[in-house]
């Protein structure tokens, strides 16, 4: 089985990107942010603890987060592969999730990183906010939340590189030749 983390800055095509490797490859997909956002909608005590940090562009602490990615993961076994899109999102959740897959007698497969300069992921959240209806993509939220990016998230990618488990795709481009780059990553692995 194939573990993939997607990782990558808010509007960096992470979702996107999962939508064609599930239809590929016939992975599952784990994002985070779409299951507290299923959280919030079910009126759930974890949805109520969760909108604000949304709505604030904040990260949810580690705890919380770990304990929602595990459950979901265990609900998706047995597949071919799945793929973390959103998570991890700070070293203590990498940690986290080297741990959880552990204690499976799982392993990560590989980290693909979609790279994509700061102006164009401004340009595409808040061209996404005028259909997406999420209330974090609004310009002062997205602005929080690529700062929390560069504080939080971004020094994952080191530790995912200091792992040797990284592999940095460029994130412009057509849609068909970022993930031309990606399944190279995959069919290799
Ligand atoms: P996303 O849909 O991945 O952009 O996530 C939307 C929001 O959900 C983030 O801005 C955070 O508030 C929260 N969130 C999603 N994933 C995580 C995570 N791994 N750790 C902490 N907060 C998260």
């Amino acid at each position: 089985m194939k573990n993939i983390v997607l990782f990558g800055a808010p509007g960096s095509g992470k979702g996107t990107q999962s939508e064609l490797l599930i239809e590929k490859y016939g992975f599952k997909h784990i994002s985070t942010g779409d299951a507290l956002r299923a959280e919030i909608k079910q009126g759930t005590e974890l949805g109520k603890i969760a909108q604000g940090f949304i709505n604030d562009g904040k990260l949810l602490p580690d705890d919380l987060i770990i304990k929602l990615l595990a459950s979901v993961y265990d609900s998706m076994l047995p597949c071919e592969g799945i793929i973390f899109d959103g998570f991890p999102r700070t070293i203590p959740q990498a940690e986290a999730l080297n741990e959880m897959l552990k204690e499976r007698g799982e392993t990560l497969s590989a980290m693909i990183e979609l790279d994509v300069p700061e102006e164009e992921l401004i340009t595409r959240l808040i061209l996404r906010g005028k259909s997406s209806g999420r209330a974090d993509d609004n310009e002062a939220t997205i602005r929080q939340r690529l700062e929390v990016y560069k504080q939080q998230t971004r020094p994952v990618s080191d530790w995912y590189e200091k792992e040797g488990s990284r592999h940095a795709i460029k994130g412009i481009g057509s849609l068909e030749s970022i993930f031309a780059d990606i399944c190279k990553v995959v069919d290799a692995l």
